[in-house]
């Protein structure tokens, strides 16, 4: 998207904005889908917490991708965007058995993730089928809190735990469709996740009626200048030529499935905020902006660096700078970095902000959410309205104090 595009889109909307590039979104989808041409039978689940609004659901609905799910909201989201249930799957970590079995009835593909509810479920519904997720014990992924497939891990079932898990699918006869992995985001060797890939092969031998092989996600995108990104190319090639061979050897057609959030929707985000106030220190200069972690918390969630610049100055010389939200404590999107000189009211714009900014946002110091846009064919759609006060008022439900006042313990 150009520079110009995105101010007038502020000048639109207002800001703080957030701003999706359909355009972008759907080269990263093809990138995908070619890489893995040779396979037949390819299938992409987009991981709907990534970004969770409705018009983009319809948009990966639009290039052919079903969902991945992880909340019974996150299915209902799916189905009102006009999904088919089967294309839907639902990977619950630490969810009620009850949940589980609302989600399995309205026909989307369940993912189970540990014994215990495995027992429970195929012993009510054996007829239904079930896909498993394994945990492979692969160390990868970027940041503690996103690595999920390692010892410590709470998510899957552990690979040593397969003695336990088939005696269980024999006592209860149910069906196992698909097996499933998920070892966290930020993978940044294609060798990692293959080798990890060899363990749910090595799984995958012991059911008998598989329909699919489900490798979860965890492409690398790059954030800013330098970084590394998984070469989904490479990664395609070796994965195919992998997958085809175990095909032959397993004896019947699978379906190998990813569910991408990052990947197909990180870099199409764009995140603008005005410049309230530069402030020089004795140490150094901050540019304060319109917003906070309230509306894009990866930086001080995850340490995550954004890579942002000043649209408002293009031809700017660079000076270094430190930029701080509005929030009341702590609140840094970057520290000590080179922006093209900043004036207030100048616009920021940081990138790679598709992929959990707007679906982890808060209402934290009583802020309203921000607007997002999606930019389809040249021109900007709204898609979700700013939030307004009666959001923050929403659902509080105001007691009478003057009538319970003549409560002894109130007046003491
Ligand atoms: C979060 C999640 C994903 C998506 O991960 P990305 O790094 O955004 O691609 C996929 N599968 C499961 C089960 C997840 O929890």
């Amino acid at each position: 998207m150009r520079k110009e595009d995105l101010i007038n889109l502020t000048e639109e909307f207002g800001c703080p904005l957030y701003v999706y590039d359909a355009a972008t979104i759907e080269r990263q989808y093809n990138r995908l889908t070619t890489a893995f041409k040779k396979v037949d039978r390819f299938k992409v689940h987009y991981a709907v917490k990534a970004l969770s609004n409705l018009n983009i659901l319809k948009l990966l609905k639009g290039f052919g991708s079903g969902l991945d799910t992880v909340s019974i909201e996150e299915v209902r989201l799916g189905l009102h965007a006009g999904f088919d249930p089967k294309d839907i799957i639902y990977t619950p970590n630490g969810v009620s058995m009850e949940e589980i079995e609302q989600v399995a009835l309205m026909g989307v593909q369940i993912n189970i993730d540990n014994l215990s509810i495995l027992e429970q479920f195929g012993t009510k519904h054996p007829t239904i089928p079930v896909c498993i997720r394994i945990n492979p014990h692969v160390m990868a992924g970027g940041n503690a809190n996103i690595s999920v497939g390692h010892i410590d891990s709470k998510f899957g079932i552990s690979i040593h735990q397969l003695p336990h898990l088939l005696r269980i699918i024999e006592n209860t006869k149910m069906h196992i469709n698909g097996i499933h992995m998920h070892t966290g985001s930020d993978i940044l060797d294609v060798e990692v996740f293959l080798y990890a890939a060899e363990i749910l092969f090595e799984t995958a031998k012991n059911f008998k009626s598989l329909d699919f092989i489900d490798f979860g996600s965890g492409f690398k995108v790059p954030y800013k200048k330098g970084d590394i990104e998984t070469d989904v190319e490479e990664f395609g090639k070796k994965l195919t030529k992998r997958f085809l061979a175990f095909e032959k050897e397993y004896g019947r057609e699978l379906t190998l499935a990813f569910e991408p959030g990052k990947f197909l929707v990180s870099e199409a985000g764009f995140f603008l905020a005005k410049v309230n106030v530069v402030k020089q220190t004795t140490s150094t200069v901050f540019a304060g902006v319109d917003t906070g972690f309230n509306h894009l918390i990866r930086p001080m969630l995850y340490g995550s660096e954004h890579y942002i610049e000043n649209i408002s100055n293009p031809k700017g010389k660079e000076r270094f700078y430190s930029v701080v939200g509005y929030i009341c404590e702590t609140d840094t999107f970057a520290s000590n970095k080179r922006i093209k000189e900043i004036t207030e009211g100048d616009i920021l714009c940081f990138h790679n902000a598709g992929a959990y900014c707007y679906s982890m946002s808060s209402n934290y110091n009583s802020r309203v959410k921000p607007a997002e846009v999606l930019w389809l064919n040249g021109k900007g759609h709204l898609i979700r309205q700013r939030e307004t006060f009666e959001d923050i008022l929403r659902n509080q439900v105001e007691i009478d104090f003057v009538n319970t006042n003549t409560n002894e313990t109130v007046n003491a």
